[in-house]
């Protein structure tokens, strides 16, 4: 009987070291296939790509190059609504310091007190656009209003320039067939975005860094504001962070003929 009892209870110690035995080896097993899975999605976060792109910059001029970039999703085209501020200046230099270009909406309202700053975005390669004269909601007003608005920034804007815009971005983005239709019937192509930074509510330019590269996908169009210095800062950090990922600026209208020339 006691001999039983021995064996009963040396039976059952083994089954449990056994038990703990296979318990240890399965949990190794799993750890090292996560530690596995995380290697893979880390490839995946790192560009593995060797970032010698500093000459892509000087490509812009390159159809082929274009393409390629846009087919990598490596276009991005940066804009600038509601200036010319008193930091627009600066702005531009700095895009001229890393050779990019933006797209600037302006305010025939803004472009009467600084010129000079439009004619240097202009001059410096810089695309036009129109925001309107005075920023007001399009679709409260009459086609003769939205037609007053949009053809005092123009003839503002052609006049410094020396060349009519073809884009407008419509104040608040607020658009509708109707205006659609106004704008079309006066050679505009009307443009929005697809990452806005909220610049002009975050005023804080590491937040609006984070925002902004939280939201970029890749062959976006990026809507900021000229008129904080929070949003030249950011801007700032956000073209060296991606021309260091070997992204390109475009213009809105270079991007937008090279995604048409890609869908056809
Ligand atoms: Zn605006």
């Amino acid at each position: 009987m006691k001999i039983f009892y021995f064996k009963k209870r040396y039976i059952f110690m083994l089954s449990i070291i056994l038990l703990l035995g296979i318990t240890i080896s399965v949990t190794l097993v799993i750890n090292t296939n996560k530690k596995d899975n995380n290697l893979h999605s880390l490839d995946n976060i790192i560009p593995q790509e060797e970032c010698e792109c500093n000459d892509s910059t000087k490509m812009k001029e390159n159809d082929e190059f274009l393409k390629e970039q846009y087919k990598n999703k490596k276009l991005v085209a940066l804009t600038f609504d509601d200036g010319p501020s008193e930091y627009t200046s600066t702005l531009i230099d700095e895009l001229k310091k890393r050779n990019v270009v933006a797209t600037f909406f302006v305010l025939g309202k803004e472009v009467e007190k600084k010129p000079e700053a439009l004619k240097f975005a202009f001059d410096t390669g810089n695309e036009i656009g129109i925001h309107s004269y005075e920023h007001k909601l399009f679709t409260k007003l009459s086609e003769e209003e939205i037609l007053l608005q949009v053809s005092k920034a123009k003839d503002i804007i052609s006049n410094i320039t020396e060349k009519k815009p073809n884009l407008i971005r419509v104040p608040y983005g607020s658009i509708n067939k109707k205006i659609k239709k106004v704008l079309s019937d006066h050679e505009l192509t009307s443009v929005l975005w697809n990452v806005d930074s909220l610049d002009w509510k975050l005023r804080n330019t590491q937040k609006i860094y984070d925002y902004v590269m939280k939201k970029f996908k890749g062959n976006d169009i990026i809507l900021m504001h000229d008129s904080f210095k929070t949003s030249i800062e950011a801007a700032t950090l956000i073209i060296d962070t991606l021309q260091n990922k070997c992204y390109t600026f475009v213009t809105v209208s270079e991007f937008l003929r090279i995604k048409n020339e890609m869908k056809s």
